[in-house]
């Protein structure tokens, strides 16, 4: 690519295995074969401008049938102690902070688990922590040429100038991730919805919500000590406001239980309104059918407050009418859920409710919080 500008303005980080891929405009980057230039002049002045590196040293999924995960990077590290940094210092003294310390790998954070690669076995014999990759080999064995792979794009909301901290961690902790997308300040959810991402983690809120009003599924995580280590990748939603719409929550909200039990025998053959997780429901119901029951990687639990007998029904009913096959589903009739969530074991655990993410978390279980009503 043509570099118009001089060496003065350019500075080159050293970081193997990770190449500069593309950028939304024609600024000009130039690619080393084991490092990156990056124009910050460029970055500055681009306002649309994002980076994307490739990791190279993994084989990149088809970017037409992957399914992608957008991770943050404070979901995916422990970057809190940074983040301070930058509320109260600004961006300036935090992109300094992480050059300083570009060769000190973050800590681990609350969703490592659920990215933690397993190839490497030559070097771990059992990796019992790894449900992507997992599921990625398994897709694999079963059929060499399959496309609809999971791939990781970890998001920073920070330019790429601190970046190199970031992907030094990643090497450092084997993690696989496909992508890294440096956003220079700017709201994920355009580059979510451009990338057609099936899942956004972040740390972040507002980044949530944005993401959950372009009906991207995501959600707020917390960075907390979790030691998942099962060797299936559990995934457990709640019901209400989760997998399905707020509707029923509403009517409990404004007439009480009595009527929320009228209403849901009334409308018991109504399927309930899609909620924000279901799309990516669907998609781990679909790749679940690829699989014999005893091959299956993927276990999906639904773990709702609902009451089983009087209104467990619709909810049944209501996945039978998506095709949603759910391994095992709880009704927990208002019990928290913490106790049961700590016997599952999930890697991720989805919920709008503050105090049902309170009470998986007082368990080490990584919990993610889906904001109801995002305006
Ligand atoms: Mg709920």
């Amino acid at each position: 690519m043509g570099n118009i500008l001089s060496d003065s303005m350019t500075k080159t980080y050293n970081v193997p295995n990770f190449e500069l891929h593309e950028r939304l405009d024609s600024c000009t980057v130039e690619i080393l074969p084991h490092s990156f230039k990056i124009l910050f002049d460029c970055v500055l002045k681009m306002e649309s401008t994002f980076e994307v590196i490739l990791n190279t040293q993994l084989k990149q999924k088809d970017p037409k049938e992957a399914i992608s995960i957008a991770i943050s990077a404070r979901a995916l590290f422990d970057m809190e102690e940074e983040h301070e940094l930058f509320l109260t210092e600004g961006e300036e003294e935090f992109v300094s902070h992480q050059i300083t310390n570009e060769n000190i790998p973050l800590k681990e954070g609350i969703v490592a688990p659920f990215v933690k690669l397993s190839c490497k076995l030559h070097r771990r014999p059992v990796a019992s922590h790894s449900a992507i990759q997992m599921v990625n080999n398994k897709l694999l064995a079963r059929d060499p040429e399959e496309k609809q792979l999971f791939e990781i794009i970890l998001l920073s909301t920070h330019s790429a100038e601190g970046g190199v901290r970031i992907i030094n961690s990643v090497n450092h902790y084997d993690l696989e991730i496909s992508k890294f997308c440096f956003l220079g300040g700017k709201d994920p959810a355009k580059y979510l919805h451009s990338e057609d991402v099936k899942l956004f983690l972040s740390a972040c809120e507002t980044s949530v919500c944005n993401a959950l009003k372009k009906d991207i599924p995501a959600a707020l995580v917390i960075q907390q000590k979790s030691q998942i280590k099962e060797s299936h990748l559990k995934v457990a939603f709640d019901g209400d406001s989760v997998l399905f719409s707020d509707e029923t929550d509403t009517v409990f909200h404004e007439k009480g239980l009595d009527e929320v039990i009228k209403y849901e025998k009334d409308m018991e053959h109504v399927p309930i309104g899609e909620g924000p997780m279901k799309k990516f429901a669907m998609i781990l119901g679909e790749m679940k059918k690829k699989f014999s029951p005893e091959n299956d990687p993927i276990c999906t639990y639904l773990v709702t407050a609902r009451s089983g007998n009087k209104l467990g029904i619709r909810a049944i009913k209501t996945l039978r009418s998506w095709g949603l096959k759910i391994d095992e589903a709880f009704f927990m009739a208002g019990s928290p859920k913490g106790p049961l969530l700590a016997h599952i074991q999930p890697h991720i655990f989805f919920d709008d409710n503050a105090r049902n993410i309170k009470g998986a978390r007082e368990y080490g279980i990584p919990a993610a919080f889906v904001p109801c009503g995002c305006e």
